[in-house]
């Protein structure tokens, strides 16, 4: 058969248009590979942070919880050795993989969009550190949230209602301050509830936000807590105040390493009045660089009390 030369310049214009197409196909899908998340069992932050980004973007204003950004938690202390700052984070790590499975339920940081940072005080009240963080953030016009224990709540009512008076959010910090790993559903309402109630006698509104004592969070827990009508609340930095932190280490830390929609977490309780003397430089230095010092209810878009 002979083949016209037409026939064969058509035949070659389709040979070279096929490999063409299988040649540009191969190049599609080692780039398509390269951009797939690896599916390695320990999530890295930065991928959750991606793909949360994601989820926003879809979900544009549905829900506020799941538009949130994970920031790694920040803040180390010139008291932890290395082998406890590893720990630490290490630690820090673990929290954010179980919050990864649980969005809607547990809250790090704010919106990280607006130039705001929330300060958080626990395990007060007391007779002495707390009128003093008051009294500070009264001076620069601050306000704050306080993370009270139901034991001290009961011993101090008048700072509790002091605190509520100057425009701070009382929330739940539990009763007694131990852990809620490894306790039963029952022991969890129990104790959620009971710091509720003596809230509730003093300030007359019931709290909507909890924050795990040392942050230990498992799925049992944050259960019960959902279950409650409540949201656990993290931190995105820690101060590491209770380690016995310097002034320089409390207020420097904060100062240098902020970032929009931060939660700063400090302690109002005795032992830790280095962040009584970091307070004022820390709230100066903020405002300063155009930081908005807010309550964790506006910095969250969440509600803080069930009523
Ligand atoms: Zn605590």
């Amino acid at each position: 058969m002979k083949l016209s030369r037409k026939t064969i310049f058509i035949v070659l214009i389709v040979v070279l248009n096929t490999f063409n197409v299988l040649v540009l196909y191969r190049l599609w899908r080692i780039k398509a590979h390269k951009d797939v998340p690896k599916s390695s069992p320990v999530t890295t932050i930065a991928d959750t942070t991606k793909s949360i980004e994601k989820v926003r973007d879809k979900k544009a204003a549905k829900d506020s919880i799941k538009q949130q950004v994970f920031l790694p938690i920040l803040g180390s202390s010139d008291k932890l050795g290395a082998k406890d700052f590893a720990n630490l984070k290490a630690y820090r790590k673990a929290q954010r993989k179980i919050a990864q499975n649980y969005p809607g339920e547990l809250y790090f940081n704010g919106d990280t969009s607006r130039k705001e940072v929330a300060l958080t005080f626990d395990d007060g009240p007391d007779g002495r550190v707390t009128l003093q963080v008051l009294k500070i953030l009264a001076k620069y016009k601050v306000s704050a949230s306080f993370f009270v224990v139901g034991n001290y709540v009961k011993k101090y009512p008048k700072v509790v209602k002091q605190i509520a008076d100057a425009g701070h959010l009382v929330l739940n910090h539990s009763t007694t301050h131990q852990s809620y790993l490894k306790k039963s559903k029952s022991w969890l309402k129990r104790d959620l509830l009971a710091t509720e109630d003596a809230i509730y006698k003093v300030i007359g509104k019931r709290p909507a936000m909890f924050r795990p004592p040392y942050g230990d969070i498992d799925p049992q827990m944050i259960e019960v807590v959902q279950q409650n009508a409540y949201k656990n609340i993290i931190w995105s930095y820690d101060t590491l105040d209770w380690t016995g932190a310097s002034v320089d280490t409390i207020a420097q830390g904060v100062i240098q390493k902020v970032r929009p929609g931060e939660i700063v977490l400090m302690h109002s309780r005795p032992g830790v009045e280095n962040t009584v003397k970091a307070l004022p430089l820390i709230i100066q230095r903020l405002q300063k660089q155009g930081y908005r010092l807010v309550r964790l209810d506006q910095i969250l878009g969440v509600k803080a009390y069930k009523e």
